[in-house]
Protein backbone atom coordinates (compact mmCIF):
# COMPACT_ATOMS: atom_id res chain seq x y z
CA UNK A 1 0.00 0.00 0.00
CA UNK A 2 1.61 3.35 -0.66
CA UNK A 3 1.97 5.71 2.24
CA UNK A 4 -1.09 8.04 2.93
CA UNK A 5 1.19 11.13 1.74
CA UNK A 6 1.53 9.81 -1.64
CA UNK A 7 -2.08 8.52 -2.33
CA UNK A 8 -4.05 11.03 -4.64
CA UNK A 9 -7.71 11.19 -4.61
CA UNK A 10 -9.91 9.78 -7.89
CA UNK A 11 -10.83 12.48 -9.89
CA UNK A 12 -14.21 13.20 -9.50
CA UNK A 13 -16.52 12.71 -12.46
CA UNK A 14 -19.24 15.30 -13.98
CA UNK A 15 -21.05 16.45 -16.94
CA UNK A 16 -18.86 19.00 -19.32
CA UNK A 17 -20.62 22.09 -19.43
CA UNK A 18 -22.38 22.70 -22.22
CA UNK A 19 -21.44 25.08 -24.93
CA UNK A 20 -24.28 25.89 -26.82
CA UNK A 21 -25.67 29.75 -27.16
CA UNK A 22 -29.21 29.89 -25.36
CA UNK A 23 -32.37 29.29 -27.36
CA UNK A 24 -36.02 30.10 -26.14
CA UNK A 25 -38.93 28.74 -26.83
CA UNK A 26 -42.07 31.07 -26.29
CA UNK A 27 -45.56 30.11 -25.47
CA UNK A 28 -47.59 33.13 -23.97
CA UNK A 29 -45.78 34.64 -21.18
CA UNK A 30 -44.05 31.60 -20.88
CA UNK A 31 -40.56 31.12 -22.34
CA UNK A 32 -38.78 27.75 -22.05
CA UNK A 33 -35.06 28.46 -22.18
CA UNK A 34 -33.04 25.97 -24.13
CA UNK A 35 -29.16 25.73 -24.37
CA UNK A 36 -26.60 27.69 -22.09
CA UNK A 37 -26.98 26.67 -18.73
CA UNK A 38 -31.24 25.57 -18.90
CA UNK A 39 -31.36 21.80 -17.99
CA UNK A 40 -31.72 19.64 -20.95
CA UNK A 41 -35.08 20.06 -21.54
CA UNK A 42 -37.43 16.52 -21.95
CA UNK A 43 -39.32 16.54 -25.57
CA UNK A 44 -41.43 14.13 -26.66
CA UNK A 45 -44.24 13.50 -29.97
CA UNK A 46 -47.92 12.60 -30.48
CA UNK A 47 -48.72 9.78 -32.03
CA UNK A 48 -52.50 10.43 -32.74
CA UNK A 49 -53.87 12.29 -35.28
CA UNK A 50 -53.62 15.57 -35.24
CA UNK A 51 -57.56 16.24 -36.86
CA UNK A 52 -58.44 14.55 -33.97
CA UNK A 53 -57.89 17.58 -31.23
CA UNK A 54 -59.11 16.57 -28.33
CA UNK A 55 -57.35 12.77 -28.45
CA UNK A 56 -54.70 14.70 -29.47
CA UNK A 57 -54.97 17.25 -26.30
CA UNK A 58 -55.55 14.25 -23.67
CA UNK A 59 -52.07 12.95 -25.34
CA UNK A 60 -50.21 15.78 -25.37
CA UNK A 61 -51.01 16.42 -21.50
CA UNK A 62 -50.25 13.00 -20.58
CA UNK A 63 -47.02 13.41 -22.14
CA UNK A 64 -46.83 16.90 -20.25
CA UNK A 65 -47.76 15.16 -17.00
CA UNK A 66 -44.84 12.56 -16.95
CA UNK A 67 -42.26 15.43 -17.32
CA UNK A 68 -42.23 16.44 -21.33
CA UNK A 69 -41.60 20.02 -21.45
CA UNK A 70 -42.32 20.44 -24.96
CA UNK A 71 -44.61 18.23 -27.16
CA UNK A 72 -44.14 17.87 -30.50
CA UNK A 73 -47.57 16.96 -33.53
CA UNK A 74 -47.93 15.82 -36.74
CA UNK A 75 -48.91 19.61 -38.74
CA UNK A 76 -49.29 16.87 -42.74
CA UNK A 77 -52.61 18.27 -43.37
CA UNK A 78 -55.00 20.79 -44.30
CA UNK A 79 -57.08 19.17 -42.05
CA UNK A 80 -54.16 19.22 -39.12
CA UNK A 81 -53.30 22.61 -39.21
CA UNK A 82 -57.11 23.65 -38.41
CA UNK A 83 -57.04 21.73 -35.48
CA UNK A 84 -53.98 22.57 -33.76
CA UNK A 85 -55.46 26.18 -32.71
CA UNK A 86 -58.23 23.56 -30.87
CA UNK A 87 -55.78 21.79 -29.39
CA UNK A 88 -54.13 24.45 -27.93
CA UNK A 89 -57.51 25.80 -26.79
CA UNK A 90 -58.33 22.36 -24.81
CA UNK A 91 -55.11 22.27 -23.21
CA UNK A 92 -55.21 25.92 -21.97
CA UNK A 93 -58.93 24.94 -20.42
CA UNK A 94 -57.25 22.02 -18.91
CA UNK A 95 -54.49 23.87 -17.20
CA UNK A 96 -51.40 22.62 -19.59
CA UNK A 97 -49.00 25.69 -20.78
CA UNK A 98 -46.76 23.11 -22.16
CA UNK A 99 -45.15 24.65 -25.59
CA UNK A 100 -46.41 22.25 -28.64
CA UNK A 101 -44.05 22.15 -31.49
CA UNK A 102 -45.16 21.29 -35.43
CA UNK A 103 -43.75 18.96 -37.57
CA UNK A 104 -43.98 19.72 -40.85
CA UNK A 105 -42.63 18.17 -43.98
CA UNK A 106 -43.14 18.76 -47.69
CA UNK A 107 -46.19 21.29 -47.45
CA UNK A 108 -44.88 23.24 -44.62
CA UNK A 109 -44.47 26.37 -46.42
CA UNK A 110 -48.60 26.53 -47.36
CA UNK A 111 -49.32 25.24 -44.50
CA UNK A 112 -47.72 27.89 -42.05
CA UNK A 113 -49.10 30.64 -44.59
CA UNK A 114 -52.63 29.42 -45.40
CA UNK A 115 -53.51 28.65 -41.40
CA UNK A 116 -51.98 31.63 -39.93
CA UNK A 117 -53.93 30.76 -36.33
CA UNK A 118 -51.56 27.07 -36.41
CA UNK A 119 -48.75 28.83 -37.32
CA UNK A 120 -49.63 31.35 -33.95
CA UNK A 121 -51.00 28.91 -31.92
CA UNK A 122 -47.34 27.01 -32.27
CA UNK A 123 -44.35 27.63 -30.41
CA UNK A 124 -41.60 26.01 -32.29
CA UNK A 125 -41.69 24.63 -35.68
CA UNK A 126 -39.95 21.74 -37.14
CA UNK A 127 -38.61 22.16 -40.64
CA UNK A 128 -36.70 19.34 -42.31
CA UNK A 129 -34.36 20.58 -45.09
CA UNK A 130 -34.71 16.93 -46.72
CA UNK A 131 -38.32 17.37 -47.18
CA UNK A 132 -38.97 21.37 -47.61
CA UNK A 133 -38.81 20.67 -51.63
CA UNK A 134 -36.48 20.09 -54.98
CA UNK A 135 -34.23 22.43 -56.94
CA UNK A 136 -35.37 25.98 -57.46
CA UNK A 137 -38.52 25.41 -55.22
CA UNK A 138 -36.19 24.14 -52.12
CA UNK A 139 -35.26 27.65 -51.06
CA UNK A 140 -38.23 29.53 -51.95
CA UNK A 141 -40.20 26.84 -49.86
CA UNK A 142 -38.03 26.64 -46.90
CA UNK A 143 -37.92 30.70 -46.89
CA UNK A 144 -41.50 30.89 -46.81
CA UNK A 145 -41.60 28.86 -43.49
CA UNK A 146 -38.32 31.21 -41.50
CA UNK A 147 -40.75 34.00 -42.94
CA UNK A 148 -43.52 32.81 -40.91
CA UNK A 149 -41.40 32.12 -37.99
CA UNK A 150 -40.08 35.69 -37.81
CA UNK A 151 -43.38 37.08 -38.52
CA UNK A 152 -45.02 35.19 -35.32
CA UNK A 153 -41.65 35.12 -33.23
CA UNK A 154 -41.60 31.38 -32.99
CA UNK A 155 -38.25 29.07 -32.45
CA UNK A 156 -37.35 26.66 -35.28
CA UNK A 157 -35.70 23.02 -34.98
CA UNK A 158 -34.14 22.51 -38.40
CA UNK A 159 -33.96 18.88 -38.03
CA UNK A 160 -32.14 16.70 -40.54
CA UNK A 161 -32.62 13.28 -40.52
CA UNK A 162 -30.44 11.01 -42.30
CA UNK A 163 -33.58 8.88 -43.94
CA UNK A 164 -34.76 12.16 -45.68
CA UNK A 165 -31.40 14.05 -46.23
CA UNK A 166 -31.17 16.58 -48.84
CA UNK A 167 -30.46 14.10 -51.62
CA UNK A 168 -29.20 16.80 -54.01
CA UNK A 169 -26.74 18.08 -51.56
CA UNK A 170 -25.95 14.03 -50.69
CA UNK A 171 -24.91 13.79 -54.51
CA UNK A 172 -22.92 16.88 -54.79
CA UNK A 173 -20.97 15.76 -51.38
CA UNK A 174 -20.05 12.38 -52.95
CA UNK A 175 -19.05 13.92 -56.24
CA UNK A 176 -16.39 16.62 -54.87
CA UNK A 177 -15.54 13.13 -52.51
CA UNK A 178 -14.81 11.14 -55.19
CA UNK A 179 -12.27 14.26 -56.26
CA UNK A 180 -10.16 14.18 -53.01
CA UNK A 181 -6.59 12.15 -53.44
CA UNK A 182 -7.73 10.28 -50.43
CA UNK A 183 -11.02 9.95 -50.35
CA UNK A 184 -13.36 9.68 -47.32
CA UNK A 185 -14.94 6.36 -46.36
CA UNK A 186 -19.22 7.11 -47.38
CA UNK A 187 -20.04 6.97 -43.88
CA UNK A 188 -18.08 10.24 -43.12
CA UNK A 189 -19.53 11.95 -46.81
CA UNK A 190 -22.91 11.18 -44.85
CA UNK A 191 -22.11 12.68 -41.30
CA UNK A 192 -20.79 15.73 -43.76
CA UNK A 193 -24.46 15.70 -45.62
CA UNK A 194 -26.14 15.58 -42.69
CA UNK A 195 -23.78 18.62 -40.58
CA UNK A 196 -23.76 20.84 -44.09
CA UNK A 197 -27.36 20.57 -44.44
CA UNK A 198 -28.19 21.69 -41.03
CA UNK A 199 -25.58 24.10 -40.46
CA UNK A 200 -26.44 25.61 -43.57
CA UNK A 201 -29.93 25.71 -43.27
CA UNK A 202 -28.99 27.76 -40.02
CA UNK A 203 -27.13 29.98 -41.49
CA UNK A 204 -29.41 30.59 -44.30
CA UNK A 205 -32.43 31.46 -41.65
CA UNK A 206 -30.30 34.14 -39.82
CA UNK A 207 -29.59 35.91 -42.85
CA UNK A 208 -33.17 36.11 -43.28
CA UNK A 209 -33.44 37.80 -40.42
CA UNK A 210 -34.40 34.90 -37.70
CA UNK A 211 -32.41 35.45 -34.50
CA UNK A 212 -29.51 33.12 -33.99
CA UNK A 213 -31.28 32.14 -30.35
CA UNK A 214 -34.64 31.32 -32.19
CA UNK A 215 -32.93 28.10 -33.79
CA UNK A 216 -32.11 24.80 -32.86
CA UNK A 217 -30.77 22.11 -34.69
CA UNK A 218 -30.53 17.96 -34.54
CA UNK A 219 -29.16 15.71 -36.86
CA UNK A 220 -30.65 12.27 -36.25
CA UNK A 221 -29.61 9.14 -37.44
CA UNK A 222 -30.72 5.77 -35.80
CA UNK A 223 -26.79 3.90 -35.00
CA UNK A 224 -25.30 4.88 -31.45
CA UNK A 225 -21.44 5.07 -32.66
CA UNK A 226 -23.15 7.52 -35.60
CA UNK A 227 -25.02 9.65 -33.74
CA UNK A 228 -22.24 10.27 -31.73
CA UNK A 229 -19.71 11.22 -34.38
CA UNK A 230 -22.23 13.31 -36.15
CA UNK A 231 -23.12 15.29 -32.98
CA UNK A 232 -19.21 15.88 -32.19
CA UNK A 233 -19.13 16.77 -35.71
CA UNK A 234 -21.91 18.98 -35.26
CA UNK A 235 -21.04 20.41 -31.80
CA UNK A 236 -17.37 21.44 -32.92
CA UNK A 237 -18.74 23.50 -35.94
CA UNK A 238 -21.18 25.67 -34.18
CA UNK A 239 -23.16 26.64 -30.98
CA UNK A 240 -27.02 26.68 -32.25
CA UNK A 241 -28.72 24.87 -29.33
CA UNK A 242 -28.68 21.10 -30.08
CA UNK A 243 -31.72 18.95 -29.71
CA UNK A 244 -30.38 15.53 -29.23
CA UNK A 245 -32.16 11.71 -30.10
CA UNK A 246 -31.35 8.55 -31.67
CA UNK A 247 -33.73 8.29 -34.32
CA UNK A 248 -35.90 5.04 -35.00
CA UNK A 249 -34.57 3.61 -31.81
CA UNK A 250 -36.53 0.24 -31.52
CA UNK A 251 -38.82 -0.83 -29.27
CA UNK A 252 -38.62 -2.18 -25.72
CA UNK A 253 -35.50 -2.84 -24.72
CA UNK A 254 -33.57 -2.80 -27.68
CA UNK A 255 -35.09 1.20 -28.03
CA UNK A 256 -34.46 1.79 -24.37
CA UNK A 257 -30.60 0.52 -24.40
CA UNK A 258 -29.58 1.82 -27.78
CA UNK A 259 -30.63 5.46 -26.72
CA UNK A 260 -29.77 5.20 -23.00
CA UNK A 261 -26.20 4.33 -24.54
CA UNK A 262 -25.69 7.37 -27.13
CA UNK A 263 -27.40 9.91 -25.66
CA UNK A 264 -25.39 9.11 -22.15
CA UNK A 265 -21.75 9.66 -23.77
CA UNK A 266 -22.84 12.81 -25.46
CA UNK A 267 -24.82 14.31 -22.76
CA UNK A 268 -21.71 13.26 -20.59
CA UNK A 269 -19.96 15.71 -23.29
CA UNK A 270 -21.80 18.38 -22.99
CA UNK A 271 -23.60 18.10 -25.75
CA UNK A 272 -27.42 18.43 -26.19
CA UNK A 273 -29.67 20.58 -24.86
CA UNK A 274 -33.05 18.79 -25.58
CA UNK A 275 -33.30 15.52 -25.86
CA UNK A 276 -36.08 12.83 -27.23
CA UNK A 277 -36.43 9.13 -27.09
CA UNK A 278 -37.82 8.13 -29.92
CA UNK A 279 -39.09 4.81 -28.62
CA UNK A 280 -41.72 2.34 -30.97
CA UNK A 281 -44.22 1.40 -28.09
CA UNK A 282 -45.07 -1.92 -27.97
CA UNK A 283 -49.20 -3.57 -28.08
CA UNK A 284 -50.39 -1.28 -24.95
CA UNK A 285 -47.83 0.74 -23.65
CA UNK A 286 -48.41 4.15 -22.59
CA UNK A 287 -47.02 6.95 -25.47
CA UNK A 288 -45.70 8.16 -22.09
CA UNK A 289 -42.78 5.69 -21.92
CA UNK A 290 -40.49 7.85 -24.43
CA UNK A 291 -40.32 10.57 -21.77
CA UNK A 292 -39.91 8.05 -18.32
CA UNK A 293 -36.65 6.58 -20.47
CA UNK A 294 -35.58 10.32 -21.26
CA UNK A 295 -36.18 11.57 -17.67
CA UNK A 296 -34.15 8.18 -16.40
CA UNK A 297 -31.48 8.70 -18.54
CA UNK A 298 -30.72 12.56 -16.97
CA UNK A 299 -31.72 11.04 -13.62
CA UNK A 300 -29.25 8.69 -14.00
CA UNK A 301 -26.30 10.61 -15.03
CA UNK A 302 -27.08 13.50 -12.31
CA UNK A 303 -28.04 16.23 -14.22
CA UNK A 304 -31.77 16.78 -13.30
CA UNK A 305 -33.97 15.09 -10.86
CA UNK A 306 -37.68 13.88 -11.73
CA UNK A 307 -38.86 11.63 -9.39
CA UNK A 308 -37.99 10.13 -6.28
CA UNK A 309 -35.56 7.21 -7.49
CA UNK A 310 -35.97 3.62 -5.72
CA UNK A 311 -33.00 1.43 -5.03
CA UNK A 312 -33.96 -1.93 -5.15
CA UNK A 313 -31.10 -5.05 -4.95
CA UNK A 314 -31.60 -7.65 -7.35
CA UNK A 315 -32.44 -10.56 -5.58
CA UNK A 316 -30.55 -13.85 -5.29
CA UNK A 317 -30.86 -17.36 -3.22
CA UNK A 318 -31.46 -15.80 0.01
CA UNK A 319 -34.31 -14.27 -1.08
CA UNK A 320 -37.24 -17.39 -1.54
CA UNK A 321 -40.26 -14.76 -2.17
CA UNK A 322 -41.03 -11.95 -4.52
CA UNK A 323 -42.60 -9.46 -1.42
CA UNK A 324 -39.35 -7.26 -1.81
CA UNK A 325 -39.32 -7.08 -5.82
CA UNK A 326 -43.27 -6.60 -5.62
CA UNK A 327 -42.98 -4.10 -2.71
CA UNK A 328 -40.21 -2.15 -4.90
CA UNK A 329 -42.28 -1.99 -8.15
CA UNK A 330 -45.49 -0.79 -6.08
CA UNK A 331 -43.04 1.64 -4.09
CA UNK A 332 -41.41 3.00 -7.95
CA UNK A 333 -45.08 3.04 -9.35
CA UNK A 334 -46.94 4.90 -6.37
CA UNK A 335 -43.62 7.78 -6.25
CA UNK A 336 -44.11 8.33 -10.27
CA UNK A 337 -47.89 8.25 -10.12
CA UNK A 338 -47.87 10.89 -7.18
CA UNK A 339 -45.23 13.43 -8.78
CA UNK A 340 -48.06 15.67 -10.99
CA UNK A 341 -49.31 16.51 -7.36
CA UNK A 342 -46.13 16.37 -5.29
CA UNK A 343 -44.21 18.28 -7.91
CA UNK A 344 -45.96 20.78 -7.05
CA UNK A 345 -46.85 20.40 -3.13
CA UNK A 346 -43.84 19.26 -1.90
CA UNK A 347 -40.85 20.79 -3.81
CA UNK A 348 -37.35 18.80 -3.58
CA UNK A 349 -39.19 15.26 -2.99
CA UNK A 350 -38.22 14.58 -6.68
CA UNK A 351 -34.57 14.12 -5.04
CA UNK A 352 -35.58 11.94 -2.33
CA UNK A 353 -34.25 8.54 -1.99
CA UNK A 354 -35.80 4.95 -1.07
CA UNK A 355 -34.33 1.35 -0.84
CA UNK A 356 -36.05 -1.26 -0.95
CA UNK A 357 -33.57 -4.34 -0.31
CA UNK A 358 -34.00 -7.99 -0.17
CA UNK A 359 -32.00 -9.08 2.70
CA UNK A 360 -29.61 -8.33 5.73
CA UNK A 361 -26.08 -8.25 3.60
CA UNK A 362 -26.63 -5.07 1.83
CA UNK A 363 -30.52 -4.01 2.89
CA UNK A 364 -29.54 -2.14 6.21
CA UNK A 365 -26.68 -0.40 4.33
CA UNK A 366 -27.96 0.48 1.22
CA UNK A 367 -31.04 1.83 3.65
CA UNK A 368 -28.95 3.87 5.53
CA UNK A 369 -27.58 5.61 2.25
CA UNK A 370 -31.26 6.12 1.28
CA UNK A 371 -33.32 9.04 2.64
CA UNK A 372 -35.99 6.28 3.39
CA UNK A 373 -35.35 2.39 3.59
CA UNK A 374 -36.60 -0.82 4.00
CA UNK A 375 -34.65 -4.00 4.70
CA UNK A 376 -36.68 -6.93 3.98
CA UNK A 377 -36.14 -10.28 5.59
CA UNK A 378 -34.06 -13.12 3.59
CA UNK A 379 -33.83 -16.57 3.85
CA UNK A 380 -33.72 -18.08 7.24
CA UNK A 381 -34.16 -14.37 8.84
CA UNK A 382 -36.23 -13.62 11.41
CA UNK A 383 -39.68 -12.63 9.36
CA UNK A 384 -39.09 -8.82 10.39
CA UNK A 385 -38.17 -5.71 7.72
CA UNK A 386 -36.23 -2.77 10.18
CA UNK A 387 -37.04 0.66 8.49
CA UNK A 388 -34.23 3.40 8.25
CA UNK A 389 -34.83 7.20 8.30
CA UNK A 390 -32.33 9.60 7.47
CA UNK A 391 -29.57 7.07 8.32
CA UNK A 392 -31.49 5.67 11.22
CA UNK A 393 -33.35 2.72 12.43
CA UNK A 394 -36.63 4.29 13.01
CA UNK A 395 -38.94 0.97 13.47
CA UNK A 396 -39.05 -2.62 12.64
CA UNK A 397 -42.48 -4.11 10.46
CA UNK A 398 -44.01 -7.34 10.98
CA UNK A 399 -46.37 -9.57 9.70
CA UNK A 400 -48.76 -9.28 6.61
CA UNK A 401 -49.24 -5.86 6.02
CA UNK A 402 -45.51 -4.93 5.56
CA UNK A 403 -45.90 -3.60 2.37
CA UNK A 404 -49.16 -1.01 3.01
CA UNK A 405 -47.34 0.32 6.64
CA UNK A 406 -44.02 1.11 4.47
CA UNK A 407 -46.54 2.83 1.92
CA UNK A 408 -47.98 4.69 4.54
CA UNK A 409 -44.20 5.67 6.63
CA UNK A 410 -43.09 7.30 3.28
CA UNK A 411 -46.31 9.05 2.79
CA UNK A 412 -45.88 10.48 5.69
CA UNK A 413 -41.63 10.85 5.51
CA UNK A 414 -42.51 13.15 2.37
CA UNK A 415 -45.07 15.28 4.15
CA UNK A 416 -42.93 15.97 7.10
CA UNK A 417 -39.68 16.79 5.24
CA UNK A 418 -40.85 18.27 2.22
CA UNK A 419 -44.39 19.73 3.04
CA UNK A 420 -44.63 23.40 3.24
CA UNK A 421 -41.72 23.75 1.10
CA UNK A 422 -39.02 22.59 4.00
CA UNK A 423 -36.60 21.32 1.60
S1 LIG B 1 -29.17 -7.53 -0.56
FE1 LIG B 1 -29.39 -9.70 -0.03
S2 LIG B 1 -31.06 -10.43 -1.32
FE2 LIG B 1 -30.40 -8.49 -2.20
S3 LIG B 1 -28.92 -9.15 -3.76
FE3 LIG B 1 -27.75 -8.65 -1.91
S4 LIG B 1 -27.50 -10.61 -0.87
FE4 LIG B 1 -29.15 -10.90 -2.38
Amino acid sequence: MQEDNKLSPVPLVAPAARKSRQARVVWGDRVVAVGGDAPVRIQSMTNTDTVDAIETAIQVKELAQAGSEMVRITVNTPEAAAAVPYIREQLDRMGENVPLVGDFHYNGHRLLTEFPDCAKALSKYRINPGNVGKGDKKDKQFGQMIEAAIQYDKAVRIGVNWGSLDQELLAELMDENSHRSAPWDGRQVMYEALITSAISSAQRAEQMGLDGNQIILSCKVSGVQDLIAVYRGLSARCDYALHLGLTEAGMGTKGTVASAAALSILLQEGIGDTIRVSLTPQPGEARTQEVVVASEILQALGMRSFVPSVTACPGCGRTTSTTFQELAKDIDEHLRSQMPVWRVKYPGVEKMKVAVMGCIVNGPGESKHADIGISLPGTGESPAAPVFIDGEKAMTLRGDRIAQEFHDIVQAYVERRYGAAKV
